[in-house]
């Protein structure tokens, strides 16, 4: 039996529960599957273990005939009992790197928990190896290390190691930042609408060309696309730059707020946002009913894994009818989160951080219709009857934005159509 939790006063905000204890999450080096798809001339220089690489290659499937742009470079014994020069090593191996690839106009090197551990210190190489490769490319680092990272984490990361890079924005002038990484199908639909509500000055970072670094400045108006961006905000911030208050631009309802909270920067206010975007939302609105039969009087509950738990699961009661056990979510930023925790409401269950044995404790008592978890837990969950969907196809799908509303809603809707089909099956 599901527990119901009523929907809630918007006035009010959930009850938040902390938990800490053991988790079950992707390192932030999982990151670097879509953030090496987006940035097309970046390459990724993994530090780290054979665990690392082969991590990599087998969550990103990498073509045979395709030349990857990441790449693992092995920290052996020597190198971890403190005996070899790992810079020595780094700079060779950078060095032969960019001899073969002269397509490469951005290298991240990245952290992981070996060479956390033995305290390699990559800013500074990246600093150095900037120095000998100055003209060629930019060059940065970050840590996408399983003891400092859940993997979302990753990009924020790696976004942040941009920031000191990105032009300054001249005076007086005013532009939009969209930041997070959308697949291209999104940022065209996006640029579309921007242009319907006369913004016309609109960034996107990270762009799909790493030289492509939108400047950044007190003129400078910081739209979130994806919500796990603590550290990026407050390079931005640091750097004069304003964070736009908005939900995430997840279901209808989601994307138009998002759009208003940017439109009133400019001045335009949330009627002539809603009539200038009246067509895409009431396509919206059509494909999603479709979908919606499926999730509606259904029960959802969300394990801690991708920070996109708290917009989902608004969409999910809010516009798919569905109720929520519980939400669960690695690190709650009370200021990024802050309008999606005002429409979520109180009478919410919400818990930041992770204790796994209670977590999956809940999970049994509560007996959702659908967990969304990560990977590691789905399988176990299947074998006790549970339906769980991956959280990590949420951010691997194009599920931002009017357009790709209910293809977002398939995801969630598949498991329990597939359980109703075999329950069919069963009894024909
Ligand atoms: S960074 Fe750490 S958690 Fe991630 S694959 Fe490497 S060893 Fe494992």
């Amino acid at each position: 039996m599901s527990q119901v939790i009523a929907r809630a006063n918007a006035d009010a905000l959930p009850d938040i529960t902390t938990e800490r204890g053991e988790r079950a999450v992707f390192c932030g080096l999982t990151s670097i599957i879509w953030l090496h798809r987006r940035i097309q001339d970046a390459f990724f220089l993994v530090v780290g273990s054979r665990t690392c690489a082969h991590l990599l290659q087998s969550a990103a499937g990498v073509m045979i005939f395709a030349e990857p742009r990441f790449a693992t470079a092995i920290l052996g014994e020597r190198d971890l009992a403190g005996m070899a020069d790992c810079h020595e090593e780094l700079d060779r191996v950078v060095s032969e790197l960019l001899a073969r690839r002269p397509d490469i106009r951005r290298l991240f090197l990245v952290g992981s928990c070996p060479s956390e551990v033995i305290k390699l210190d990559l800013a500074n190489a990246a600093a150095r190896l900037q120095g000998v490769h100055e003209n060629r490319l930019r060059i940065s680092a970050f840590s996408g290390s399983g003891i400092e990272t859940t993997f979302t984490q990753g990009e924020d990361q790696c976004l942040a190691s941009m920031v000191p890079d990105l032009p300054v924005l001249s005076e007086g002038s005013q532009r939009l930042m969209v930041v997070g990484t959308l697949a291209d199908i999104v940022e065209e639909q996006f640029r579309r609408h921007f242009a319907q509500l006369g913004i016309t000055e609109v960034d996107f970072f990270p762009a799909a060309r790493a030289d492509d670094l939108p400047p950044v400045g007190p003129g400078t108006r910081v739209l979130l696309a994806q919500p796990y961006l603590s550290d990026t905000v407050t390079a931005l911030t640091k750097r004069g730059a304003k964070l736009v208050s908005a939900p995430y631009p997840l279901g209808i309802e989601g994307t138009l707020g998002w759009f208003e909270a940017a439109a009133s920067e400019w001045g335009h206010h949330a009627e002539a946002v809603q009539e200038a975007l009246a067509i895409p939302v009431a396509r919206a609105q059509k494909s999603l009913a479709r979908v919606r039969e499926s999730l509606e009087g259904r029960s959802v509950h969300f394990l801690p894994d991708s920070q996109l738990e708290i917009p989902l699961a608004r969409f999910l009661r809010d516009e798919c009818g569905m109720s929520l056990t519980e939400i669960a979510t690695p690190y709650l930023d009370q200021t990024l989160m802050a309008d999606e925790l005002r429409r979520l409401g109180s009478g919410v269950s919400l818990v930041e951080g992770s204790d796994l044995d209670s977590a999956l404790a809940r999970v049994r008592e509560h007996r959702p219709d659908l967990t969304v978890c990560g990977m590691g837990i789905a399988n176990p969950l299947e074998a006790e009857g549970f339906r769980t969907k991956w959280s990590i196809e949420l951010i691997f799908t194009p599920i931002q934005g009017f357009d790709q509303v209910a293809d977002l809603a398939g995801l969630f809707a598949r498991p329990l159509v597939r359980e109703r089909q075999l329950e069919v099956g069963s009894w024909s």
